[in-house]
């Protein structure tokens, strides 16, 4: 098992570190090798994706991935920002299936902006589509034309698009990730999201999970628009249990979703591809307005990295060690900054990684 390691901006190589911590904990094994990736390898190397880190991520079982980005990069042409990092690595390891689970840990209940009722013991997982969509589709015009479309132009354009192998990949994802839960206990639903009403995307969206939903009779199926499932969300979130949608309703929806659980410090990601290679890291960005200051929370990371041996590196065990650790320490009354409450305990980035070690 060899894993790469890109730590990236801001507060990224902090709460790496800590998740490294943990993993070295664990004594699996795992082979770990670093790269540069963001802005720091725009800085060292003229771009925030080196051939050299390319490369390191594509021979590895599994990237465990910080966050990349800070403000100071913003006047840079587009292709060169750091975020254009995370793009390409989607792009080439072929990363279509994002998934972001909402958890509400019991003990952090009170932190979410909704009634703690409405959100404890919430489990729900989104399945976001990740490489179609309005942020893929040909072609592409702007009034600024960075792309050549339409110099001079006030006109701006995006064209959505998805194909029907496209959506069936991604819905199969979702039901065989809708079975696991049920075989966990949980309710075995998909709900798929679109806005069939308005768009032809949607439409066929619609129509191919249907048709992949009917070799899953085991699964309940239904369909949502993307306004309602939005209402619906924040009004009564623990009816579902999965949630399946395109690139654009995806990634707002995952965010919608990451702050009923309270801290968005708390989430794991996973984005896979069909050859079970991952990329794993925390929903959260690079955080820049408290990088260096060993106050962020870490946990998100140490989640990406129990996800990344249950979907990457089959470790299933291992992963649920690392979760249980966390809730204990939660139970202990451990908080970052972000979680902190009265009566609980504020602890730094370092100490809630050694925490979670000595869980171990
Ligand atoms: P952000 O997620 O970095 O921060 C939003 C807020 O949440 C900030 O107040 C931050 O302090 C707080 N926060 C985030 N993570 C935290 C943690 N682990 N512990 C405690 N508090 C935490 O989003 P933003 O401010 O919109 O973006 C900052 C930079 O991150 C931008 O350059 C953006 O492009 C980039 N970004 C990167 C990724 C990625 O690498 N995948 C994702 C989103 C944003």
């Amino acid at each position: 098992m060899k894993i790469a390691i890109l730590p990236g901006d801001g507060i990224g190589p902090e709460i790496v570190d800590e998740a490294v911590k943990v993993l070295e904990a664990l004594d699996l094994g795992i082979e770990m090798e670093s790269a540069l990736v963001g802005g720091v390898a725009y800085q060292v190397h003229g771009h925030p994706l080196p051939p050299a880190t390319l490369k390191l991520a594509t021979e590895a079982d599994a990237v465990l991935f910080g966050a990349v980005g800070d403000w100071k990069y913003d006047q840079l042409e587009r292709s060169l920002r750091p975020e254009q990092a995370i793009l390409g690595l989607r792009k080439s390891l072929e990363l279509f299936a994002n998934f972001r689970p909402a958890i509400c840990h019991a003990a952090l209940a009170g932190a979410s902006s909704l009634r703690p009722d409405l959100v404890a013991g919430l489990d729900i997982l989104i399945v976001r589509e990740l490489t179609g969509d309005v942020y893929f589709g040909q072609p592409r015009g702007h009034r600024t034309a960075t792309d050549g479309h339409f110099p001079g132009s006030e006109e701006a354009f995006d064209t959505m698009r998805y194909s029907r192998p496209e959506i069936e990949r991604i819905a199969h994802v979702a039901f065989e990730a809708a079975q696991k839960r049920k075989a966990a206990g949980r309710a075995g639903r998909v709900t798929s999201v679109d806005k069939a009403n308005v768009l032809e995307t949607s439409q066929l969206w619609r129509d191919v999970v249907t048709q992949v939903g009917l070799q899953y009779p085991d699964i309940a199926l239904d369909h949502l628009y993307v306004d309602n499932a939005a209402m619906q969300l924040v009004r009564s979130p623990k009816q579902f249990d999965v949630i399946v949608t395109g690139n654009l309703f995806g990634d707002i929806l995952s965010d919608e979703a990451s702050m009923l659980t309270g801290s968005i410090g708390m989430l794991p990601s996973a984005s896979m591809n069909a050859r079970r290679q991952g990329l794993f890291e925390p929903s959260h960005g690079s955080a820049p307005d408290i990088a260096g200051q060993n106050i962020a929370n870490p946990l998100a990371t140490i989640l990406s990295a129990a996800m990344m041996l249950r979907f990457s590196l089959n470790h299933e065990s291992a992963a649920q060690q690392i979760e249980a650790a966390v809730q204990k320490v939660l139970a202990r009354g451990l908080r970052t900054a972000d979680i902190h409450s009265t009566g609980t305990v504020c602890v730094g980035t370092s100490q809630m990684g050694d925490a979670v070690v000595n869980a171990l």
